[in-house]
């Protein structure tokens, strides 16, 4: 697919941001080109459109960027996953671990209903510690994960194996 060829060329790479040896994967230069940015949307929902998702849940902050038109497009209703102290409403958390330290995801109380089939999207996958508190807290109240999705994969860090079985799908890998 050349689609796929021209979105991987539309993300720049940042060395250094935001810590010395990091190479930043920047997607807003995805962003700035709207048929990559298109193309992007609709690879996405090609592959979800008939798979009865009905709730995409975006990963502060550029699963908010992915994940609402791929929502809308494939008719689920369009959910945050946020960090702390953000979501006004009552909230289920997650703690989980980073490099240094640990963080917190939070999603609405009533948000999603048990057995609801949901597609969860970030802009890039890691090491995988951020899909995984999305898919706990999504499995804690009932919802059947069906995959995951992010346009960028750094395979190196093996992200994927942290996933365990649950499917994994991205669009770009870097190295
Ligand atoms: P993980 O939890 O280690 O898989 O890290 C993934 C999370 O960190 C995602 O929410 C990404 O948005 C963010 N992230 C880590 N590295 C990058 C990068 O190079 N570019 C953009 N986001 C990144």
């Amino acid at each position: 697919d050349d689609r796929i060829s021209r979105i991987g060329s539309t993300i720049r790479v940042i060395p250094d941001f935001p810590k010395p040896g990091i190479m930043f994967q920047d997607i807003t230069t995805l962003l700035l080109d709207p048929k990559a940015f298109k193309d992007t949307i609709d690879l996405f929902v090609e592959r979800y459109k008939d798979k009865e998702i009905s709730v995409v849940a975006g990963i502060e902050a550029r699963g908010f960027i992915f994940g609402p038109p791929i929502a809308l497009a494939i008719g689920a209703k369009f959910v945050p996953m946020r960090k702390p102290n953000k979501l006004p409403g009552a909230v289920i958390s997650e703690e989980y671990s980073l490099e240094y330290g640990t963080d917190t995801m939070e999603m609405h109380v009533g948000a999603v209903q048990a057995g609801e089939r949901a597609l969860v999207i970030d802009d890039l996958i890691a090491t995988g510690g951020t899909l995984c508190a999305a898919i706990k807290l999504l499995e804690r109240v009932g919802v059947d994960v069906v995959e995951c999705a992010c346009v960028i994969e750094l395979p190196e860090l093996k992200g994927r194996d942290r996933l365990g079985d649950k499917p994994l799908f991205v669009l770009v890998s870097s190295a």
